[in-house]
């Protein structure tokens, strides 16, 4: 199966289409002359472009033009009809899969999570293909569009492949051609810290059109998703957003990317868990309970586990303040479990305080308010781009 990209298609109807959409999602509810000021769309593409979409349930009107003045005349207002198109979001964790049903508000209509316990990639998108399966099923007729993939590590979102995934063992997986191969809905694949910048923009953030936003996910790992002028940033070769892996202290511990002082060996979980394991010889525990230990312990006042976390977040600081000299942005988001810890974000927020040379005080710095469901929310959000707003042709 080959896709193109609906904005390279050269067809002026389906651009034009592509664009009335957007603007339903970004704007909606909005009348039809609202739709031809914002889109430069003249008023007879508009109305045109209205009733293929009221034929196919997309939008519906409301607000009915009473004809009477003194009752004051309506504008009749076009919105999208929420639960009329339906994509399913998912999560190839290192620990578990999870997979969600999303409608076109970003509400989470049903939702399914399997433990993974070989990572073994047949093994793994067998139970993908399952999970999906199930919702599939249990959503009837209505009527699902399209599916997004987030999976940790290198993922190349055009050929749909893995090309290298540590955390899970995985080189160069053609995850997109093999769940496609099985369910009949078309799929599309990126990272799962880019999918939760998408996410937490698109629903969380009302479609916005920011010139800068990055989401710092903190937990085991590290990394970022940014989103530049309202796009999602993939970067050269999709490698955009490793931020565990800036160097933040030279000839400091040897990374697993085989560079020394990465971010990520001083500032992630992992980093802390192996620090403290060492500090208090737990070799026998796995990681979530070390880390458990160590943020209960700090919180109650244990010294060395204090130095841990604090020591850490400030680390993370001096790299969030880099990203912010990089790219200015609009909108900081932090999201993992790191972030619970107040031990650790007080320095991380003092850092960015005084960094007055990035015009930190411009800058909104926020927790992110979804947990686990961000990634299936970003890939449903990826997904309602690819096969609903810009159209992809099969060929
Ligand atoms: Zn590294």
């Amino acid at each position: 199966m080959h896709y193109l990209r609906g904005e390279n298609m050269g067809d002026v109807r389906k651009n034009n289409r592509t664009r009335f959409l957007e603007i339903m999602f970004k704007y909606g509810p909005v009348s039809r002359s609202e739709i031809s000021e914002i889109s430069g769309l003249t008023p007879p593409t508009v109305t045109a472009l209205a009733n293929e979409l009221l034929s196919e349930g997309l939008v519906e009107e409301f607000g009915i033009d009473t004809g009477n003045r003194a009752l004051g005349r309506k504008r009749i207002q076009l919105s999208l009809v929420k639960n009329s198109r339906l994509v399913i979001g998912v999560e190839i964790g290192v620990k578990q899969i999870l997979a969600g049903l999303v409608n076109l508000s970003g509400e989470m209509l049903i939702k399914r999570s399997v433990m993974i316990t070989f990572k073994e990639p047949d093994t793994v998108i067998r139970q993908t293909i399952d999970l999906i399966r199930d919702i599939v099923k249990e959503c009837q007729d209505k009527k699902v569009i399209g599916i997004g993939i987030g999976a940790t590590g290198l993922v190349d979102s055009d050929a749909g492949v893995v090309r290298n995934s540590p955390n899970l063992e995985w080189r160069n997986i053609q995850l997109r051609e093999l769940l496609e191969r099985e369910i009949a809905i078309p799929v599309v694949v990126d990272n799962n810290v880019r999918l939760m910048a998408l996410g937490e923009n698109t629903f969380l953030n009302h479609w916005s059109e920011v010139s800068g936003l990055i989401l710092i996910h903190a937990g085991y790992g590290i990394g970022c998703g940014i989103i530049l002028n309202g796009q999602l940033y993939c970067g050269n070769s999709f490698s955009a957003g490793e931020f565990g892996h800036t160097v933040i202290m030279p000839n400091g511990i040897l990374c697993s990317c085989g560079k020394h002082g990465c971010l990520e060996t001083l500032a992630s979980g992992r980093a802390m868990t192996s620090a403290y394991r060492q500090k208090k010889s737990l070799e026998d525990l796995e990681y979530s309970k070390i880390m458990e230990k160590l943020l209960k312990n700090a919180e109650n006042g244990e010294q060395g586990a204090v130095d841990i976390l604090s020591e850490a977040g400030t680390y993370m600081g001096y790299g969030i303040n880099n990203l912010i000299s990089l790219f200015a942005p609009d909108s900081i988001i932090l999201h993992g479990s790191l972030f619970h810890s107040e031990i650790y974000t007080t320095p991380v927020m003092k850092l960015i305080q005084e960094n007055h040379y990035g015009n930190s005080e411009r800058i909104t710095i926020k927790q992110s308010q979804v947990d686990d469901e961000l990634v299936i929310l970003g890939a449903g959000a990826l997904a309602l781009q690819r096969f609903l707003i810009c159209k992809i042709v099969t060929g």
